[in-house]
């Protein structure tokens, strides 16, 4: 699926909003992001899996559906995952139109996330939104044990973030809505740490690879 705009650079292939993998539908919805990890996929390639995820421009929400619609063409889809090159909290409205369009319709939605999106959108109640709009999960990047790890690998525009997002997945699981905390492999992260918070907390935990542009795992 893809929603090329006149500004797209000559030649490449056209970037994509929408774009299935494993049984899921990715929507991949901004490049733009609170944050600078240093591991972000983004930093060192346009595309993952065959798929141009550089935005020649965001998509609008009706833009999202149509192609969204499109990908549904090719058959039915365990889940719809908003993730790709960009923190999609930053789009909240997209995100919310998307999650009521996926919840008459009784299909999964998930949101992978850096936790930031109350920080991204003060004075309204994201988790509350979300959970009204019928979020199902969410995948909140940990990152890291504690918030002078978290800010070395993940530099954060915001100060705080890392309670931020502590928070944030804390409100996610008092709403209603499943969510793993996932770190990424990396030597500074204490695993078994970030395990720790995950399970006192009620989340799942996930360990992620760290990806490089010829890996072929899915970003989440
Ligand atoms: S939060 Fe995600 S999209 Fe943003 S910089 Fe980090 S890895 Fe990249």
């Amino acid at each position: 699926m893809s929603s090329a705009g006149p500004e797209e650079r000559k030649g490449a292939a056209p970037s994509t909003v929408a774009y299935r993998l494993d049984g899921k539908i990715y929507l991949n919805i901004t490049n733009r992001c609170s944050a600078d990890c240093v591991f972000c996929l983004a930093k060192f390639t346009d595309t993952f899996r065959g798929y141009n995820l550089r935005l020649a421009k965001e998509p609008a929400a009706d833009e999202i559906l149509k192609d969204l619609e499109l990908a549904f063409l090719d058959g039915p889809a365990d889940e719809v995952v908003f993730v790709g090159f960009g923190e999609p909290t930053l789009r909240l409205d997209e995100v919310l139109g998307t999650v009521e369009w996926l919840k008459v319709r009784r299909i999964p939605s998930r949101l992978n996330t850096n936790g930031h999106g109350q920080l991204i959108n003060p004075g309204r109640d994201v988790v509350a939104e979300l959970a009204a709009a019928g979020l199902d999960a969410a995948s909140i990047s940990l990152v890291a044990h504690n918030s002078e790890v978290y800010n070395q690998l993940c530099r954060p525009i915001f100060s705080k973030a890392y309670r931020a997002v502590l928070k944030f997945a804390e409100d996610c699981i008092s709403a209603g809505i499943r969510v793993t905390l996932s770190v990424v492999d990396l030597p500074e992260v204490d695993i078994e740490a970030c395990r720790s918070i995950a399970e006192r907390m009620g989340a799942d935990f996930r360990v992620r690879p760290l990806l490089t542009p010829a890996s072929g795992e899915v970003r989440s």
